[in-house]
């Protein structure tokens, strides 16, 4: 008899995107890019990942909005861009830009916010 099954989901937090008021809690919070991958084991050895998926996630309440291979990119890129932002690498035109770019290109339901506060 072989023993096996997936393990629990494993979620890597890739940092906050922007500010944005949370569409199920309606604090205004950090989303941040989040990964999650599960393992399928026998005899708890890991063998083969699941595929893994990418949501953004409500510091505040947990809530994720699912992203889809097309949208993930553009929420990594928003990080990259939110730290250089917080670290003042950045101006606030060319973050409100970016979080514009984001919108457009990702066709999320409702909108980031472009305020200095995200990642404090
Ligand atoms: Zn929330």
């Amino acid at each position: 008899m072989i023993i096996g099954g997936w393990s629990d989901e494993k979620q890597t937090d890739l940092g906050p995107v922007a500010l944005q008021t949370c569409p199920r809690c309606h604090n205004d919070t950090e989303l941040h890019y989040v990964t999650t991958t599960k393992w399928f084991r026998v005899y708890f050895i890991p063998l083969c990942p699941s595929p893994t998926k990418h949501f953004l996630r409500c510091r505040m309440c947990g809530h994720r909005t699912r992203l889809d291979r097309l949208q993930a990119p553009h929420a990594l890129a928003m990080v990259w861009m939110t730290s250089d932002f917080l670290e003042q690498r950045v101006s606030a035109e060319d973050y409100a830009a970016a979080v514009e770019d984001f919108y457009a290109a990702t066709a999320l339901p409702y909108r980031l916010s472009t305020d200095t506060r995200a990642g404090s």
